[in-house]
């Protein structure tokens, strides 16, 4: 009964938020669910399509952008419905990286990051899929304050809109990394229906093979995710060679051991085909040494495995963990790789703009209660 410990999570749906304001959010709606709409309206069947092209593809603000729609149904979704479910903050850019982060505004008040990254092989964003997150990672900025709630499929989805929006016409997004703020496989049912929704050839037309879930290691979640049959990419986060050392680090690991999240994650690659990703942190003097390296190569000889090493963003909530210096992060990779085991390291993606995820909403919370 190893996962007695685990205590899914119950939380009000958000969905009923929404509810409470009165108006039907678009965004998270499927292409059925808008023809239920349009049915129930007395609209013909293909201004659905019209509809989820607007609200996904090309992801206006204003109705009365929509202009093959006729201005009564324009005028009647106005009064009914919410054509956007995030306003934009703030945004912080690095030149360097090419990279934007942005802070948005839910209808509720709480406040998400979303990071923009443009680089010379296409344009990835990484999302939020919760308002906090209760995993409790010690290194960690986004779970400083808890979990405050789950974010619905279109509250996920439309950080992705938001930030086409801010491309130039006729660049796309086409890589999405759910790496954000919280816990992606406590949110299961949001999460698969926004992976869908991007996935959407009528939408944003995002490949499966290019949205990867980023999990803390929540091994019943591994195992739903392996059975959907969808070549999504999974990021296990390890972050430690020893159970000891990952309890410390991350209280998921008192749950589900090593050698249970570590079948689970062999079992997604051998289901799924799709090499999984390692992700493993680099913290100085906690698990950087060549000592840990040589565990984690015999942890993961003989899989097909992909090892990420991310140096440590620095958090200011966090001041006795630090980024390691290149000639460590160097050792740990030569290591790993002379045991044949695909390693690379992150680049450093905008230190100098909050990056690490939590940040920009912590210090936006700071900010306001005058701290
Ligand atoms: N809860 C999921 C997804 C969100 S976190 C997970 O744990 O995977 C996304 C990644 O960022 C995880 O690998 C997480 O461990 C890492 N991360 C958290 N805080 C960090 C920090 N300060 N520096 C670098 N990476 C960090």
């Amino acid at each position: 009964m190893q996962e007695s410990g685990y205590v899914p999570l119950k939380i009000a749906d958000p969905a009923l938020l929404f509810a409470e304001l009165g108006r039907q959010p678009l965004p998270g709606m499927s292409l059925e669910e808008m023809a239920d709409l349009m049915a129930d309206l007395g609209e013909p069947r293909f201004r659905a399509k019209q509809l989820f092209q607007w609200v996904y593809q090309k992801g206006v603000k204003d109705f009365d952008a929509m202009t093959n729609l006729p201005a009564r149904l324009r005028q009647h979704l106005a009064g009914t419905t919410m054509l956007r479910l995030l306003e934009k903050e703030t945004e912080q850019h690095d030149r360097r990286t090419g990279t934007t982060k942005y802070l948005f505004r839910l209808a509720d008040g709480s406040q998400v990051e979303a990071v923009l990254m443009r680089q010379s092989w296409g344009n990835s964003v990484c999302v939020t899929t919760q308002v906090g997150c209760r995993m409790g990672c010690t290194f960690c900025a986004s779970t400083v304050g808890g979990l405050v709630r789950n974010l619905t499929a279109g509250e996920i989805v439309d950080q992705i809109v938001m930030m086409q929006r801010e491309l130039p016409q006729g660049e796309r997004i086409s890589t999405v990394v759910l790496m954000g703020s919280g816990e992606p496989l406590e949110n299961y049912d949001h999460v698969l229906k926004a992976v869908r929704l991007m996935h959407d050839p009528e939408g944003l037309n995002i490949g499966y093979r290019h949205i990867t879930i980023s999990t803390s290691g929540i091994v019943p979640g591994m195992r739903r995710l392996a059975e959907e049959g969808l070549p999504i990419t999974l990021a296990l986060s390890l972050h430690a060679p020893t159970d000891e050392l990952r309890r410390q680090l991350m209280p998921v690991a008192r749950i589900w051991p090593l050698a249970e999240v570590l079948a689970a994650a062999r079992e997604y690659g051998e289901k799924t085909g799709r090499r999984v990703t390692y992700e493993y942190i680099l913290i100085e003097g906690v698990n950087d040494g060549p000592e840990e390296a040589r565990q984690l190569a015999r942890l993961l000889k003989g899989t097909l495995a992909h090892v990420n090493l991310i140096p440590m963003n620095p958090v200011a909530e966090r001041p006795q963990y630090r980024r390691p210096g290149p000639e460590r992060v160097n050792r740990f990779k030569e290591i790993l790789e002379s045991n044949g085991i695909a390693t690379t390291v992150r680049r450093e993606m905008g230190g100098e703009i909050d990056a690490a995820c939590g940040q920009l909403r912590n210090r936006a919370q700071r900010k306001h209660m005058g701290r």
